[in-house]
This record gives C-alpha cells, structure tokens and sequence, in this order.
C-alpha cells in the first residue's frame, strides 16, 4: 500500500508510536521557529530545561509581531530575544526582516522536513511540501532542547484540485472554498493534503497561501507537493540544492476527499467575526468600505505585490478608505523597489507600512468605530483589529484593491485593468544581512538582558484532588484564544508579563471574569464546541491557570489550545452527552473528582447548584493528565530533571 506525503514526513520522523489514525505519535522536529510575542515565554521555558545548546538542525527567532515600539516594553524583549539567541544558538530574524512564515518560506524552508513554530501558521510551510505545525511555546522549547513533539495521528484528507483559477479569483478563494465547506472547525486532527493537476497551475506562493489558511480550518497541518515549480522556487531562492522531491504514491490511502475545480470558484468574503462567515462577495457588493488592508503571512508575497500594482496602476485610493499594505519579507521588499512596485502604491496613495504583522493582530492601523475593514489577512475575530465595533472582512487582494479605488465592496472582475501574469525571476533578490547568527559559544559571563517586563513563568502547584468551585464563565461557541487573552496593540505588550495579562483574560466577553475569578479562589469555565480556536498563543492557558481556572468543560477542543491546556495544568474535559452543556449556568458550582479522570474513561461532573450530575470525559492520554494532575509540563521537566 502506498503512502500519502504526511505518512512519508511522519515515518521518517517517528520516535514514538505508530501511524494508526487517532493514536498518539512522536515525532523528531528538524526546525523551529518562535515570533517575538509568543518567543519570550518559549525562550523563558528552554531556559528551565537546563539544555544549553539548541539542539534542532534550526531555530530560527523571528521578530515580526509587534514592532509599535511605543515604550521600553517592545526593545526590552526585543533584546532579551537577541541575547537568549546569541547563548543558546538561535538565528535572529531582526525587526524589518519580514513575516516569520513568509521569511522562512524564502531562506530557511526545506521539502519533507518538520517544522515546529509557536505560531498557529506554521503550516504555511507546507506549500513547499514541508511539514509545518503550529504548537504552543512549551512544545517549541521541548523540541529545542531535542525531545520529539507529540500529537494525535491525524487522518488525512486529499483534496484534489482540477481546473485553473480565473483571472481576478486568486488562491485566497481556494482557502475561503475551504473554510465554506469545512467551518473552523472541520479538519480538526486532520492533514489536508493537495493534489491533482490543478496543483500544477499554482506556484509557490499561491499554495503558501491555501496552506497558511488552512490552520482557519482547525486542520493540525497541509502539504503540497514538492515538484518542478518548486525546484524552480529554491532555484530563485539561490538554495537548489536544499531542494527535494515529494509527491504521494499513486496508490495512497487517504480517509476522506474533497474535490475543488480551480475554474469554478469565483471571489469570496468571510463576513464579520469567523474565518468561515463565507459568502460570494458579489452578495455584499455596493457595502462602504473605511479601511482597506493589504498583507499579513497570507497575501505578502511578491506576486501578491505585483498583483496589486497592476491593478491599482493608474487608479487613486477612494477618498473615504484609508488603504495600507504591509511588504511580508525584505526579499520581497527589493524586488518591489527594483520593479517600479513602490512607486505605483504610493502613487495610488496606498500607505506602505513596516514590513511585519502590524494590522493582522491589531499593532496599529485601527479601524474607526463601526467602521468596515476590508483585509486580506487571516483572522477577522472580533476586537483582534484593535476596535470591537469594526466589521473586519477578509477577502483577497483582487478585491481588497477593487474596493481601495470605488470606496464600496466591489467585485474585482469589474476592474479596468488587466490582469497581470507573474512569472517567477531565475533569480530572486537575496539580501540576508537582516539574520543574526549566532556564535559557536558564549563565555560563562555571557549576561542575558531581562527588562522589567519579562516576568518569570509561575510556579504552578498540583491540581487538587477534588476539583470544585464555580463556573466562572459560561461562552459558546469557536471561543478563539483572541476572546481569552487579547491581541492589539495594548495587550501585545504585556503578554509576557503573566500578572499583567492575566487582567485581560476574557475581557472582550466579560471585562469584570479576571476579578471575579481571583476573588472566587479559582474554578471551571464551561464552553461549546471547539473551544480555544485560533493562535497558538499559550498564555490563553497560563494566564486563567494564574487565576485559578482549574478545568474546562467544553463540548470539543482546538488542537492547538488543547496541548496548551496540557503545558499549564487545566483539566480538559468534554461533555459525553452535549446537551449536558445546558445544566450549568455561570455561577453554578462545579465539582469533580480528579482520580477519576482517565483516559478514554469518564468522570462524573457533579452541579452542586442545582444536585444534577454530568458525565465528562477527556480527549488526552494518560501521560498527558499525569502532567495535568502534577500542575503541567515545567513541573514534570522540573521533576524529571531531579530524578536524572
Ligand atoms: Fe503575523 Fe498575522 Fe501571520 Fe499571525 S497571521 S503570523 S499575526 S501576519
């Protein structure tokens, strides 16, 4: 029997396990990648494993998310991260150099190896058939110090692409076809694997694209095939030599198949506040735009660039819309200046903004109140662009330029300009003065600078072996790590600072949940399907356990969130019959008896409110809970190293 390409990734990747569908499996990470808000806490947690030396092929630190700069918070960390990599042997990627994943895409990415990122885009590697997954930083720290990343097998599902996509109807609308027939929540512990012979329509970037936004899907990762387009790629990148082929065999087994015709689709919007709100965009043409932005890891590539130019070129940005476009790489930043790009932007009066995340996760570039914001990043949940009120809207450039020039939603097939055909340059601009390598070693006076802002990571207790307190928030659900600890540009800041953060914990629900839940001394939330949605941000689990969330009862998990939960000692737990959900109010106390929490077992959750029982269980294995009981994973690398 034949393999799929994640099965020919993971078996020569496998430390522990096997690939049977739904067991747990190790296996060995060649790189990793941190990002500066989500950096700090992993750098935080590989210093507590003792290990001095990174131990992955690469690890690359990227600072990208929040380059505001507005008081010493931002350039302390900055530096913290610059000196942490320089002891422990980690590339920096400095402030300017470009969006992790498209930057790692360009200068770092390699065919049929893994990549562990602290960042739920990861898997945008996978458009150069590189396994990307996103993890919490506890996971990216593990892996550096060379411990194998552990998750569930996931099924794989083929998607077999035909046909070839329209003028003015660019990949974006293959990942909202996605998102349409999957929801957030559809490939949950699933691969999503690309084939067919649409696959060779689309070029690297394109299939860079569909495979960031595949994360929207809940899917653990996506691959393309690495073939001629991509040979061509790392021949432009001037690193042949780093390129491999992979292709699945003929005779692959897959468990599932989605068939997607290229020529079919037509331009798609996701609606206000989830990736999945998909509608076809002519149904909302005609809306006022205020804001339009352009960027983000998705749509920052070069071709995404050229795109833009011409089909702005000769046109004015609409004097109702503040227009914006952030560059994703400093390669594609040269190649802009070299071609004209630039200047036909800023002509057309589009705001060239810093090459970095900006806007994506609300550091800058707000919309107004009520206002709508037209942008072809990522995620759309509510209050991430840095106002609640805003409906964020996320389309891709075709029509993100389309309604820069009108001032309303507009179908770009309506644009006077042609569309351009971009075709990849022999040779790519290669410029990487902006990466810091790091020394063979340091001198054990080697000082690491930590400013005020850094605060260590809390020391967690055990978790009691009676569970009980009160619900102290009940939500739906798609509850995204955006609503428990927010994004933007107050809270980027402080997101390494525990004590600080873990005010916000829920505050674009309920601003009063962190007082209450200190004053109560700790307990549940409870919460509907696909709880924790979203970034891979851990301090979504560390800072509720800061404040005493001891479990969370929800009707399902998102991968990511869930390995969090593991990492900072929160009781997963899942209603067996979900209408159960609705036996407990906010308020009710809650109480559970942690021994008997098993694996694939159930425990009986008691409403000491209102005497009615529940049953639960848990997603984990055994030595997932284990971790859990003893108060999460620093605890059990603490204890293991007491016992070597
Ligand atoms: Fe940055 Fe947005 Fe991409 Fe996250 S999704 S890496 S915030 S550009």
């Amino acid at each position: 029997m034949g393999l799929t390409m994640t099965e020919k990734i993971i078996a020569a990747h496998l430390t522990a396990g096997s690939m049977a569908r739904g067991t747990r499996i190790g296996v060995k990470i060649d790189q990793t990648l941190t990002h500066d808000v989500n950096g700090v806490a992993a750098y935080l947690e590989f210093e507590a494993t003792g290990v001095p030396r990174t131990k992955s092929e690469l690890s690359v630190s990227y600072i990208d998310h929040n380059l505001i700069q507005a008081d010493y918070k931002n350039p302390d960390d900055h530096r913290y991260l610059l000196d942490i990599a320089e002891k422990h042997g980690i590339v920096v990627s400095r402030p300017g150099n470009g969006i992790c994943h498209q930057v790692h895409l360009e200068r770092f990415s390699c065919p049929g190896k893994t990549l562990l990122g602290s960042d739920s885009h990861t898997p945008m590697a996978g458009g150069v058939g590189m396994m990307g997954l996103g993890a919490g930083g506890m996971d990216v720290a593990l892996a550096m110090a060379g411990e194998a990343f552990f998750f569930t097998m996931p099924q794989i599902i083929k998607v077999n692409l035909s046909g070839k996509l329209p003028p003015y109807v660019s990949a974006k609308n293959v990942a909202f076809e996605m998102l349409r027939r999957l929801t957030v929540k559809g490939a949950v512990n699933k691969v999503l694997e690309y084939v067919g012979e649409g696959v060779n329509t689309l070029s690297v970037p394109e299939r860079a694209i569909i495979t960031n936004m595949g994360t929207e899907t809940g899917a653990t990762t996506s691959l393309f095939p690495s073939d001629e387009i991509t040979r061509q790629w790392y021949v432009a990148q001037a690193r042949s030599e780093q390129w491999l082929p992979l292709a699945a065999d003929e005779d692959a087994v897959y468990d599932a198949v989605i068939d997607i015709d290229l020529s079919a689709l037509e331009p798609l919007i996701a609606l206000p506040h989830q990736p999945d709100r998909i509608v076809p965009l002519a149904e909302v043409a005609g809306t006022p735009v205020d804001q339009v932005v352009i960027g983000s890891c998705a749509n920052s590539s070069l071709q995404d660039m050229v795109t833009l130019a011409a089909l702005i070129k000769g046109h004015k940005v609409h004097k109702r819309v503040d227009a914006g476009v952030y560059i994703g790489s400093k390669q594609v930043y040269l190649e802009c200046a070299a071609r004209g790009v630039l200047g036909t932007l800023a002509e057309a009066g589009i705001r060239i903004l810093e090459s970095g995340c900006g806007a994506c996760n609300g550091s800058g570039f707000a919309p107004p109140t009520n206002g709508v914001s037209l942008r072809t990043t990522t995620r759309n949940f509510l209050g991430r662009s840095g106002t609640a009120s805003a409906g964020v809207h996320l389309v891709a450039p075709e029509a993100a330029v389309a309604a820069a020039i009108t001032g309303v939603i507009t179908d770009p097939r309506t644009l006077s300009n042609p569309y351009p055909a971009f075709a990849l340059p022999a040779a790519l601009i290669v410029e990487d003065s902006m990466f810091v390598y790091p020394p063979e070693a340091v001198g054990d006076d080697f000082v690491v600078r930590r400013g005020p802002n850094i605060s260590p990571i809390p020391d967690l207790g055990a978790l009691p072996a009676v569970l009980a307190g009160e619900t102290l928030i009940k939500v739906g659900e798609d509850i995204t790590t955006d609503h428990i600890v927010p994004a933007g540009a107050n809270f980027l800041p402080i997101r390494n600072n525990t004590p600080e953060i873990s005010k916000y914990v829920f505050h674009v629900l309920d601003a009063a949940f962190a007082e209450r839940a200190k004053a109560s001394g700790g307990g549940f939330v409870v919460a509907g399907v696909n709880y924790g949605q979203g970034s891979s941000r851990e301090q979504a689990a560390l800072a509720p356990r800061f404040l005493g969330v001891q479990a969370i009862v929800a009707k399902g998990f998102a991968r990511i969130h869930l390995a969090n939960l593991v990492n900072f000692g929160i009781m997963p737990l899942v209603f067996v019959d979900p209408a159960d959900y609705d036996k407990v109010s906010q308020g009710d106390r809650l109480r559970l008896e942690l021994a008997a929490v098993k694996e694939q077992g159930t425990a009986t959750l008691v409403n000491e409110t209102t005497g009615q029982t529940m049953l639960v269980t848990t997603p984990l294995f055994q030595e997932e809970i284990e971790i859990i009981r003893g108060g999460g994973r620093l605890n059990w690398i603490k204890a293991r190293q007491s016992a070597k």
